[in-house]
């Protein structure tokens, strides 16, 4: 494997910003593992790469990056209503979706258009519209970086939770995820996710309700909501929604009466967007990093920010929203230094 020395990684994360890693292998095929194994002996100081559209780089990466850039689809196995089909970490996850649906297994619809890859997809068990990933993982094929080994995990060990699991918390940097397995539904067994408002009211889903047609939609919808990072740099989401107890929740809604908020459980999961817009800083910038002014919760990058002005936004964002709210945002991008 070539090991290349102070990589540039400006063109490998969405938030466009500038930094090199100390050291970058790239993993193009599973056989290469035991090979990679000898590189993190020598260097166990490292972090795992896939599109790059949920990191915050530091200008210097003081580790060994692996870009995982493994590819292929399989088909395992069926049964009348339902298939199981592998997918290799490194596949581009929106093109993954299409292809399934192409194929006839359906499911993933809700989930079209999050940037990234397959493998990176269990990390913080992605979710959108309704669904997170969690529901359609049948196992997680993993290398253990600690071990030297393979494992496979089955989707009930994998600690999944809110934008959340094994492999952002104790699994960080010790497991490269190789290829992860779901469990689709053939069209004659599907039953579509519309619960949210946005796909509820979709014209299009007034006449036709298909997994295809659901796609469409969610595109469409993302499209016009979310800033493309390919035209305005940005990691999506900057901060997780905040679950509260319901007393707090309360307290809230009596001075801010038009709170947004969803009942979690015994709690209440508060939308960050509505927060942070109430704390002043929709559409508001600090240097060249701002809130975005139809998206609060996406933090963008107008052009030629730093790691630390970065990082200034984000003190500044929570402080105020702490300040005003008594909620501590977290933080949904990973900071890789
Ligand atoms: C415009 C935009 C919209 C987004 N919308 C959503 C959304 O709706 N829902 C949502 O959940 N997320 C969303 N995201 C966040 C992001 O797309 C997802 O988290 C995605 O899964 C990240 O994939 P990636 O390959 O870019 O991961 P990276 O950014 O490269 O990595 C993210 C994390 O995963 C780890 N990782 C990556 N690959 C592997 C692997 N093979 N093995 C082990 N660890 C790995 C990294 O170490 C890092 O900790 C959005 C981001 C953007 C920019």
């Amino acid at each position: 494997m070539h090991v290349h020395s102070d990589y540039c990684l400006d063109l490998n994360n969405t938030l466009g910003l500038s930094a090199k890693a100390h050291q970058l292998v790239c993993l193009d095929h599973e056989h290469q593992l035991p090979d990679l194994q000898e590189l993190v002996r020598r260097q166990p100081n490292c972090w795992v790469l896939g599109g790059g559209s949920n990191v915050v780089l530091a200008p210097k990466v003081k580790a060994l990056v692996i870009k995982v850039q493994t590819t292929g689809v399989q088909l395992l196995s069926e049964t009348d209503t339902e298939v199981i089909v592998e997918a290799q970490a490194g596949e581009n996850w929106h093109q993954f979706v299409q292809c399934c649906l192409q194929q006839g297994w359906w499911g993933l619809e809700n989930l079209a258009l999050i940037p990234g890859t397959v493998g990176a997809a269990p990390v913080q068990n992605i979710g959108a519209y309704g669904v997170e990933l969690q529901q359609f993982v049948h196992r997680v094929r993993v290398w253990d970086l600690h071990q030297g080994k393979a494992f496979s995990y089955e989707a009930s060990q994998c600690g999944f939770g809110y934008r959340d699991s094994l492999f952002k918390q104790a699994g960080a940097g010790r497991y490269v995820i190789v290829a992860v397995q779901f469990k689709l539904t053939k069209p004659r067994a599907w039953l579509p996710v519309l619960r949210y408002p946005d796909l509820v009211q979709h014209q299009a889903l007034q006449q036709s309700v298909t997994a295809p047609a659901v796609f469409d939609a969610v595109v469409e919808i993302r499209q016009a909501k979310l800033p493309d990072p390919t035209q305005l740099a940005n990691a999506g989401s900057f901060f997780k929604n905040p679950i509260v107890a319901t007393d707090l929740y309360e307290q809230i809604r009596i001075h801010y009466p038009t709170v947004v908020a969803y009942p979690q459980k015994e709690q209440m999961k508060l939308a960050a967007g509505w927060l942070i817009e109430h704390a002043g800083w929709k559409g508001k910038q600090l240097g060249p990093v701002g809130m975005h002014a139809r998206q609060a919760l996406v933090l963008v990058n107008y052009g030629g920010a730093t790691y630390e002005q970065v990082q200034q936004l984000v003190l500044q964002v929570k402080a105020d929203v702490w300040r005003l709210f008594q909620v501590e945002l977290e933080q949904e991008p990973i900071n890789m230094a």
